[in-house]
């Protein structure tokens, strides 16, 4: 099939990217490159540099080439960034989101996968996580992804929109093409690995939670695992495949099948680079909840997917191997 991936050039779509080609799918990239790297994408793959938002570009884009399906994976993705401007979140996520969805519409577009966030559970009542939870997003990063969720539900039962949302917490490692590049950087792998190579400081948020070893426990997610999931959600909006979706907007969660603690992660990462990572204990960073881990279990069900790279060492270690070959990230 011919695929349509918004932010194709960022990380987490760049890797889907390459799965949609491994799996023999001709692929479109359209990203406006404010945060992905033309570098990223494998050869052979058209760019298209624009955003989804913008109905001119996406309707001349789709009239030059039909596609059979969307992958849209670009997005504002920074919670902090999200509380302190949260219009931007709005304007981007929401009216862009929902700007893309209407010239879908109009040239007859009727599979999309959702690149979703498990942030629209918000702090949850029980863990692992279901897909029935209750949503409670707790920042407008969250909020803005529920709601361009619920479009896609009432565009199902309106319009036939065939969609699947995937909801994940922590995207990590890399492939041996791309790996995880943000600037500023927050997520706590790149920050381990930073502080081993000695560019930055480390500190540990919290040790005193309510966790065995006092520290957030986080459901870290293979970046690889995840575009595979992304491939077989694409596959599952065919109207002739084996489960479907019919003519409905699926929510399906995404997981390691457990959690690992900060300290864990640091532990990995000092196997990984064998030798001690210099690090600080500070205080919370706010609104960090003690526990996020999903339940993966309608994702097996439905699309047959399990996480293959469960074991944390080996996550951290492709990270790392990428930060060796890659010492300045993408250089375009
Ligand atoms: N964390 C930390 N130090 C850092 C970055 C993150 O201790 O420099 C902790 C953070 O408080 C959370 C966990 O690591 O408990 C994962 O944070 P990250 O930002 O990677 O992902 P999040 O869970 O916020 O999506």
């Amino acid at each position: 099939m011919r695929v349509l991936v918004t932010g194709g050039a960022g990380y987490v779509g760049s890797v889907s990217v390459e799965a949609l080609v491994a799996a023999g799918h001709d692929v479109l990239v359209l990203d406006d490159l404010s945060r992905g790297h033309r570098d990223a994408l494998p050869g052979g793959v058209r760019l298209v540099e624009g955003s989804y938002g913008d109905p001119a570009i996406v309707g001349q884009l789709l009239a030059n080439t039909p596609v059979d399906a969307v992958l849209h994976c670009a997005a504002r993705s920074l919670v902090g960034e999200s509380v302190s401007d949260p219009a931007l979140y709005y304007r981007e996520n929401v009216a862009g989101g929902v700007a893309f969805l209407e010239v879908l519409r109009e040239a007859g577009v009727r599979r999309l996968v959702f690149s979703s966030t498990a942030a629209v559970y918000g702090t949850p009542a029980s863990v692992p996580i279901r897909e029935d939870a209750v949503l409670a997003p707790i920042n407008p990063y969250g909020e803005t992804k529920r709601t361009f969720e619920g479009a896609l539900r009432w565009y199902a039962a309106a319009y036939g929109l065939r969609s699947v949302s995937l909801r994940y917490f922590n995207v990590a490692g890399a492939s041996g093409r791309n790996g995880e590049v943000h600037a500023p950087e927050t997520h706590l792998i790149p920050n381990v690995l930073a502080a081993a190579e000695g560019r930055a400081a480390l500190t540990v948020f919290g040790i005193d939670y309510p966790t065995p070893d006092g520290t957030c426990i986080r459901d870290y997610l293979h970046v690889e695992d995840l575009a595979r999931a992304h491939l077989l959600a694409l596959e599952a909006t065919s109207p002739g495949d084996r489960v479907g979706v019919g003519a409905g907007a699926l929510a399906i969660n995404l997981g390691n099948g457990g959690g690992f603690s900060v300290r864990e992660v640091l532990a990995a990462a000092e196997t990984v680079v064998g030798r001690p990572i210099p690090h600080a204990f500070g205080e919370r960073r706010a609104g960090d909840p003690p526990v996020l881990v999903a339940d993966a279990g309608r994702a097996g069900e439905i699309l047959g997917w399990r996480a293959q790279h469960r074991d944390i060492v080996e996550i951290v270690a492709s990270a790392w191997a990428w930060r060796q070959a890659h010492p300045d990230g993408y250089r375009a």
